[in-house]
C-alpha cells in the first residue's frame, strides 16, 4: 500500500483517473485531506429509521423501503413523477414535480431506497422532493446492523460513476492506508474536555461502529472548528489588553450637568450599563465593550453621557454611524445635550465643503472640538485627532472589522464602545463578539407602549388608509416602507416612486406625502427627513434607508409593503421606528405574495415585541450569514460545526482556547506546534487584522 500523505493528490487513490480527479476537484476535493473532510451529510442506522406505519404529518423522518411501483402522472400544471414505497408496515408516496424524464430512469421495482424528508398527508403519508439514496444489500443498515454514511452527491458525480459505493470505497482505502492524522491537543486537554482523538474522530465520522461513537466523533470535529474561532477571539482580546491605554477614571464636571437636564429618569438598565462602562474606563487596559439593547431602549443617551464623562477626563470622543441620516440625527441629539455643558461637537460627512471640512479637521487636530460625530468619513487618512480617548460605533455590525480598527488607530488605544440594536442570541454572540465584553439594556423606558402589529392582505389597504387619515388628523405621522431587493433595485425603486405618486395624488390629496430612497442625494434625503421630523410632511414613503436609528416620536403608524420579503430582524428594526413616543402605535405588515411558512413567520411579529425572541427565530430560519446581512469571508464556513445548535461545545471550546492563550500566548510551546501551524494557515487573514491594531 502506498504511503499516503494528507496533502497528496486525490488521484493517489485507486479508481481516480484524470476525469474523476477533475470533477472531484470541482467539488472541493483535491487532496486526501479534502476527502477526509467530505463528511457524510447523513448517517443511516437502525435506530434512526422510522417505520412507515409510525409516520405522522409534519414529521421530518428517515426511512427505508422497497420500490413497489412508479410512474408519471399528468396534472393541471404539467407532469409529475411518483414512486410508491413499502417497508412491510405501510405505504409511502414520493412525488417529484420536475426532472420527470430523468427520474424515470433512476428506479427499478424492488430497489431499496433510503428516504429523508418532511411528511405530508394526501390519503396517506407522502413526501415531495425527498432526499433519496439507493441502497445495496451490503449497505442496508437493517440487514447489516451497521451505521451507513450517506455522502453529498451531485448528478455530475453520479455521471462519472462516483456514487455512494465508490465514495465509501475511496474513504475506506484512505483510512486503511495507515495514513497518520496528527493530534492537535495535548493529552490533558483531550481528557479535560472528554475528546476522542482526531484519528478516531475521522474514522468514526465516516464509518462509525455505533451511534454513540458517531456522536463522539461529531463532537470532536465540531470542537476543533469552534476552538480555532475562539482562539482567534482570545488573541483579539489579548492583543487589545496587552496594549496600555489612558484611563478615564473621573465622573468629571459634565456628566451630572447633562444627566440633571434630562426630562426623564434613566431606566435601571441604563444606569447599570453606564456603571459597567465606567468601570472599564477606569482601567489601564482599553475597554472593548458591546452595548446591546433593543430598538428604543435608549442607547444614544447612554453614549452621550459616557462621552461627556470622557470629555471631563480631557479625552476626545469619536462617534461613527453607518448612514448620513443616522449620523445627522446623532449629531442633533448630542449637540442639544452637550450644549448644556458647553461641550463643542461637530459633524463630519463624506461630501462637505472644503472650508467647512478643513476647519473641522483643524479643530480635531488641536482638540478644540472634543466630540466628533460622523460616517465612514471619520476614518479617512487626513482625519487626525490630538487625544482620542473613546470611540463609539453605532450599529456596529454594519462595519467591517478593519473599519473600526482604522478609527481606533486615530488614538493611542482608545476605549471602544460598540452599540447594536440587533439582539444577537447568546450562543451566536460568544462566537461573533467573543472578544468583547457585553452590556445589555434589557428594559424599555416605562412610558413605552408595545407596538400593535397586524399582518394584513392588500384588500384591507383602503381601510388602513382611512385609519392613517384619522391618525394624521389628530396630529400624528405615518411611514410607508417599500422593500429594496438587490437584484431588482430598479423595479422596487420604481414601486416606491409610483406608490408615492399614487398616494399623493389620489389617496392623500390633502396631506403632504414625502419620499426618500437610497438613490437620492444625501442633502435631498436629509431635507425630506428634516421635513418629516418637523411634521411638514405627514406621510413618508420610503425604501429601507429609514431602517436604522431614525427617531421620530410623533410617528405612530408604519405600513410595511411586501412584508414577506423582509427578514424578521429587519422588520423588528423597522417597527422600532414607531412607538418611540408615549402614544399607542401600529405596525401593519402587508403581505403580497405568500407561502404558508412566510405567513407563520410574519405572525411571529404579531405575537411578540421582544427583539431576542425575534432574533432567535430569524437565526433559526435564515442562518448566521444572512442574519448579519454580511458574508464574512471564511468566518462562518464551518464544515461540521453549527453556531446555533452547538452551544455547550462552543462554551467548552472557548474555555479551552482562552486557557491556552493565557498559558502560551504566542503558541510557542512544542506541544502546540501543529495547532499553531493550522491556525496560521486557516486564519491568516484575520490574524493580520489583529496585527494591524
Ligand atoms: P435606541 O436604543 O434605539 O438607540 P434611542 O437612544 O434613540 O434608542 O432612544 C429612543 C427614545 O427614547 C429617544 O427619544 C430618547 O430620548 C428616549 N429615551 C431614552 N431613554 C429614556 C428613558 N429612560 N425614559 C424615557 N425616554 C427615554
Ligand atoms: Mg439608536
Amino acid at each position: 500500500m502506498p504511503a499516503f500523505h494528507l496533502l497528496s493528490s486525490i488521484s493517489e487513490l485507486s479508481g481516480v483517473g484524470s476525469k474523476r480527479k477533475l470533477i472531484l476537484n470541482d467539488h472541493g476535493i483535491s487532496t486526501l485531506q479534502d476527502l477526509l473532510y467530505y463528511f457524510p451529510r447523513r448517517h443511516l442506522d437502525r435506530t434512526s429509521i422510522t417505520p412507515i406505519r409510525k409516520l405522522e404529518k409534519g414529521m421530518v423522518a428517515t426511512l427505508i423501503g422497497q420500490v413497489e411501483t412508479f410512474g408519471e402522472k399528468s396534472v393541471r400544471r404539467g407532469k409529475l413523477f411518483q414512486v410508491i414505497l413499502s417497508d412491510g408496515t405501510g405505504i409511502l408516496t414520493l412525488t417529484w414535480f420536475n426532472g420527470v424524464r430523468f427520474m424515470k430512469k433512476l428506479f427499478k421495482v424492488g430497489d431499496r431506497l433510503a428516504i429523508h424528508g418532511k411528511i405530508d398527508w394526501y390519503n396517506g403519508p407522502s413526501i415531495t422532493h425527498p432526499e433519496f439514496d439507493k441502497l445495496n444489500p451490503d449497505d442496508d443498515p437493517i440487514s447489516t446492523g451497521a451505521v451507513v454514511p450517506l455522502y453529498p452527491l451531485t448528478n455530475e458525480l453520479r455521471s462519472i460513476g462516483v456514487d455512494q459505493r465508490v465514495l465509501r470505497k475511496m474513504v475506506r482505502e484512505l483510512l486503511r492506508s495507515g495514513l497518520a492524522i496528527p493530534e492537535l491537543f495535548p493529552d490533558p486537554v483531550l481528557k479535560e474536555y472528554k475528546l476522542i482523538s482526531r484519528q478516531d474522530a475521522f474514522k468514526q465520522i465516516h464509518f462509525a461502529d455505533n451511534g454513540v461513537k458517531l456522536n463522539n466523533a461529531r463532537r470532536r470535529l465540531k470542537f476543533d472548528e469552534h476552538f480555532f474561532l475562539q482562539l482567534l477571539m482570545a488573541l483579539r482580546k489579548k492583543s487589545i489588553q496587552l496594549t496600555g491605554t489612558k484611563p478615564l477614571p473621573d465622573i468629571g464636571p459634565y456628566f451630572h450637568t447633562i444627566a440633571n437636564t434630562l426630562d426623564f429618569e434613566l431606566t435601571d438598565a441604563q444606569k447599570r450599563v453606564i456603571e459597567e462602562i465606567h468601570d472599564d474606563l477606569k482601567k489601564k487596559v482599553a475597554m472593548n465593550r458591546l452595548l446591546q439593547g433593543d430598538v428604543g431602549s435608549g442607547k444614544t443617551i447612554v453614549s452621550i453621557l459616557i462621552s461627556a464623562l470622557a470629555v471631563g477626563n480631557n479625552a476626545q470622543v469619536a462617534i461613527m454611524a453607518p448612514t448620513e441620516i443616522l449620523a445627522h440625527q446623532h449629531y442633533e441629539s448630542f449637540m442639544s445635550l452637550l450644549d448644556k455643558a458647553n461641550i463643542p461637537c461637530a459633524l463630519l460627512l463624506g461630501n462637505m465643503k472644503k472650508n467647512e471640512r478643513q476647519s473641522i479637521l483643524r479643530g480635531l487636530k488641536t482638540s478644540k472640538i472634543p466630540v466628533i460625530i460622523g460616517t465612514h468619513a471619520l476614518i479617512q487618512d487626513d482625519v487626525e485627532m490630538k487625544n482620542l480617548g473613546l470611540v463609539v460605533v453605532d450599529e456596529q455590525h454594519r462595519f467591517g472589522v478593519n473599519q473600526r480598527l482604522k478609527l481606533l488607530k486615530k488614538g493611542w488605544n482608545p476605549h471602544f464602545l460598540a452599540m447594536t440594536a440587533t439582539p444577537i442570541p447568546r450562543t451566536l454572540s460568544i462566537t461573533y463578539h467573543g472578544d468583547m465584553d457585553l452590556s445589555i439594556i434589557d428594559e424599555l423606558p416605562k412610558s413605552r407602549l408595545p407596538v400593535v402589529t397586524k399582518v394584513v392582505e392588500p384588500s384591507r389597504l383602503s381601510r388602513i388608509y382611512a385609519f392613517i387619515k384619522k391618525e394624521v388628523a389628530s396630529g400624528r405621522q405615518c411611514m410607508i416602507i417599500y422593500p429594496l431587493v438587490e437584484e431588482s433595485q430598479k423595479s422596487d425603486l420604481a414601486a416606491a416612486v409610483e406608490a408615492h405618486k399614487e398616494l399623493n395624488k389620489n389617496v392623500f390629496p390633502d396631506l403632504n406625502v414625502g419620499l426618500v430612497h437610497g438613490r437620492m442625494k444625501s442633502e435631498e434625503k436629509d431635507r425630506v427627513m428634516q421635513d418629516f421630523a418637523s411634521n411638514k410632511i405627514q406621510i413618508l414613503i420610503s425604501t429601507t434607508v429609514i431602517e436604522v436609528g431614525i427617531d421620530i416620536p410623533n410617528a405612530t403608524v408604519m405600513v410595511i409593503e411586501h412584508a414577506e420579503r423582509f427578514g424578521l430582524t429587519q422588520l423588528h428594526q423597522l417597527r422600532g421606528r414607531v412607538g418611540r413616543g408615549t402614544d399607542k402605535s401600529y405596525c401593519i405588515l402587508v403581505r403580497r405574495n405568500i407561502t404558508e411558512t412566510a405567513q407563520s413567520r410574519l405572525e411571529i411579529m404579531e405575537e411578540t415585541n421582544n427583539g431576542f425572541i425575534i432574533a432567535d427565530e430569524d437565526l433559526k430560519l435564515r442562518g448566521p450569514g444572512e442574519f448579519f446581512g454580511i458574508k464574512q469571508s471564511g468566518f462562518f464556513q464551518f464544515k461540521i460545526a453549527n453556531m446555533i445548535t452547538d452551544g455547550p461545545i462552543i462554551r467548552d471550546a472557548r474555555k479551552a482556547a482562552f486557557k491556552l492563550i493565557e498559558n502560551d500566548p504566542d503558541l510557542q510551546e512544542s506541544q502546540h506546534r501543529l495547532l499553531r501551524e493550522i491556525f496560521l494557515q486557516e486564519y491568516a487573514d484575520q490574524l493580520e487584522m489583529i496585527a494591524l491594531s
